[in-house]
């Protein structure tokens, strides 16, 4: 594939079971085309029937059969390419593959797990059977060869992190000038408050084995077949932070010289919820923002056990739109089997494949052409995990980045994000302290939104004065504040709050295990909620808004996001309360923001070329009857506005009127908004057409609910 391919591009991964390979070879050449499959990634060895490290009679075997694949697939104009199934190894699941291949040393977790089966990525018997391997698949010359998200230290079932084996330990040993135990090791790595050197100096080592590694992959499979490009699937920017992961020169290693293709987690194996989908979009952002430019997107569109009663086909388009929506290239689809069951016995999905492809292809279109994704702009820092802070008795998993949560925060509530630049950003947790100075100075000169722990960071690095606030407690579960706090009053009229308008303090639910941080404001600043006790009395200050001296606006919430964001968070009032204070941080109008008569919006807003892409899936099983797209509008003129029918064309459609608000234009929406399909818009710069002529807003801009 080629980053201007014309349409929706789908790379079916399959695998073809060595002693099934006739049938469900005649069951792919049959269905593939009828599916408007482009790509076949033949995967080897899968899942289930998977040898551990396949041995290499039985890899040359397999090969005469990826052989005959690659040209019966060429007949058909199918793109061939290859996904072993894995690298180093994903799971024991007990195989044991110490016995196939004597002295092949295998990682060990930081709790002193053992694997019998997932490979150190330093053994020299590993590294000595995976080139032969990959040479003898390298051989078939495939167009991509995937590289799967096993090519990183963590979830090696049953080693939760690692490596921490002796040949690692040894290592590190030689950077610090003395032996260390594992134990040792460990402990200081997950001490709590200042991070210790030695987090650091082990999360560089290992960044540096990784990258080598992913060279000496590309090297391997570049020395047989120079013209076949490596493919990365990774597991998430926050969550490679704790390994030390250095995307640009992993991405260079990997790529050594070829076109480097990105295969981003959607995750959403199984289906719960589709608001499983807000993973899906954040993933799919954030992975691009750590990539070089240039690397080519095929989302993962996966479903285990791959029937419906794991996934739904409706779930499973949606998917496929979301990557499109967001501007990916392509997706790639794991939803059949890899246990030799005919793709036929789950023929809708293929069904579903073909009557969506022109409706996905004009979304890509659309959305292609060049410009940025519009929204409030989330921040990641590659070192988070290596500076943050940890509390006493911190797990090995508390060293991923912060900031999920405050992307589910802003997005449930139809508030588009982004990791591109923006004049309004927000940052959660502990991710601040992996932003220099200079980088948390000029976020304050724009729009910032905090959470408690991120603003108390602020202080002590001394920005308290640009943010309005004396000081920040460390954040407590609300049975240790030193007063009683019952809800949140959202009360300021200028944020869109009136008194009494109460949210509940019991976060994220239920469970009641929310952290609270006590906030202390500074002359000047505004408190624009409040934590009130069972009398209704204001207590203390849930949020506060501030402008700095050099025109920067903060707001700042109470509450610890991490461990506050839920059901519970998620209101209508809550919605109010974030618009109004997006807008206002913003300094008129958000980037992008959707208000609806429900709930659960995921909405969008992307440059591309001279037009502007609107879009808004509804996350929810009630359908919407109106709903409105509040966005900042430079021109002085109004777009005319297209809608995306369900099979592909742009109408024109009366009832669709952009009109003038206070620093921007609003798009109201009359007519139902189901889960079915997203609501796509085209804003198309106008052709003289003029704001009216008071220049004033012609409707007030209130939300909907
Ligand atoms: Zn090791």
């Amino acid at each position: 594939m080629n980053k201007n391919h014309p349409n929706a591009w789908y790379s079916l991964r399959r695998t073809l079971p060595p002693w099934k390979f006739r049938e469900t070879l005649a069951d792919l050449l049959e269905l593939a085309p009828r599916f408007q499959i482009d790509e076949v990634i033949v995967k080897i060895d899968t899942e289930e029937f998977s040898h551990g490290h396949p041995s290499l009679e039985w890899a040359k075997q397999y090969q005469t059969m990826l052989f005959e694949v690659k040209e019966r697939l060429a007949e058909l104009g199918i793109v061939y390419s290859l996904n072993p199934w894995i690298t180093a190894g994903h799971a024991d699941r007990g195989r044991n593959d110490l016995e196939r291949l004597p002295g092949l040393e295998c990682m060990v977790g930081h709790d002193g797990s053992e694997t019998k089966h997932c490979a150190c990525f330093l053994s020299p018997v590993w590294r000595k059977h995976i080139k032969a391997l990959w040479e003898i698949y390298a051989e078939t010359r495939p167009h991509i060869m995937w590289v799967e998200d096993d090519i990183r230290t963590f979830n090696h079932e049953p080693v939760a992190f690692g490596c921490f084996c002796p040949r690692h330990l040894r290592m590190f040993g030689e950077r610090i000038g003395r032996p260390v135990e594992r134990g040792e090791l460990v402990r200081a790595m997950l001490s709590p408050g200042d991070a210790h050197p030695w987090r650091r100096e082990y999360l560089e080592m290992q960044r540096e084995i990784m990258v080598e590694t992913a060279s000496f992959l590309a090297k391997t499979v570049h020395a047989v077949s120079p013209e076949t490009c490596l493919g990365l699937m990774s597991s998430g920017p926050r969550l490679h932070c704790l390994e030390g992961r250095d995307w640009t020169r992993l991405a260079e290693a990997l790529a050594d010289g070829t076109a480097l293709y990105s295969r981003p987690p959607m995750a959403n194996y199984a289906e719960d919820s589709m608001r499983g989908l807000y993973y899906s979009q954040d993933s799919i952002k954030l992975t691009r923002s750590v990539l070089p430019a240039g690397t080519i997107e095929q989302t993962e569109c996966e479903n285990v056990p791959f029937t419906r009663f794991s996934k739904s086909v409706k779930f499973t388009f949606l998917e496929i739109a979301v990557s499109f929506a967001y501007g990916s290239d392509g997706v790639t689809l794991n939803l059949f089997d890899h246990m030799g069951t005919p793709m036929r016995t789950e023929e809708h999905f293929g069904r579903m494949l073909a009557e969506k492809k022109a409706y996905l292809s004009a979304l890509l279109r659309a959305t292609r052409p060049a410009g940025k994704f519009y929204g409030v702009r989330l921040l990641h820092a590659p070192e988070a995990s290596i500076v943050k802070h940890l509390e006493p008795g911190a797990d090995y998993k508390d060293l991923a980045e912060d900031g999920y949560e405050m992307m589910l925060a802003l997005e449930c509530h139809g508030i588009a994000t982004t990791f591109e630049e923006s004049n309004v950003a927000a940052l959660a947790g502990e991710t601040a302290r992996g932003l220099s100075d200079d980088e948390l100075r000029q976020l304050l000169k724009g729009g910032l939104l905090l959470d408690g722990p991120a603003a108390k960071i602020l202080i002590e690095r001394g920005f308290g004065n640009e943010i309005g606030l004396e000081w920040v407690a460390a954040p407590v579960n609300r049975r240790d504040l030193p007063y009683l706090v019952s809800a949140e009053e959202f009360h300021h009229p200028d944020f869109g709050g009136s008194p009494r308008k109460y949210l509940t303090a019991t976060l994220p639910f239920l469970d009641g295990e929310a952290r609270f941080c006590d906030l202390r404001l500074q002359p000047g600043a505004e408190e624009i909620s409040s934590w009130v006790d069972p009398d209704t009395r204001r207590v203390a200050p849930a949020m506060s808004f501030f402008e700095n001296r050099e025109g920067g606006r903060v707001a700042v919430h109470a509450l610890e996001f991490r461990t506050s964001v839920g059901y519970s968070f998620c209101h209508p009032f809550r919605r109010e309360e974030l618009h109004g204070v997006i807008d206002r941080l913003a300094g008129g109008t958000a980037p992008l923001r959707f208000d609806c008569d429900g709930a659960y919006a995921l909405a969008w807003r992307k440059q591309a070329g001279a037009d502007t892409i609107l879009g808004v899936f509804n996350l929810n099983l009630d359908d919407w009857t109106r709903g409105v797209f509040t966005l900042a509008w430079e021109s002085a003129t109004l777009p005319e506005v297209l809608l995306l029918n369900g099979t592909g064309e742009w109408e024109k459609l009366e009832g669709i009127q952009p009109e003038t608000v206070p620093g921007g234009i609003a798009i109201r929406i009359f007519r139902r908004i189901t889960s079915d399909l997203p609501l796509v818009l085209k804003l198309i710069p106008p052709n003289g057409k003029q704001q009216n002529s008071s220049g004033k807003p012609n409707a007030e801009n209130r939300p909907l609910s």
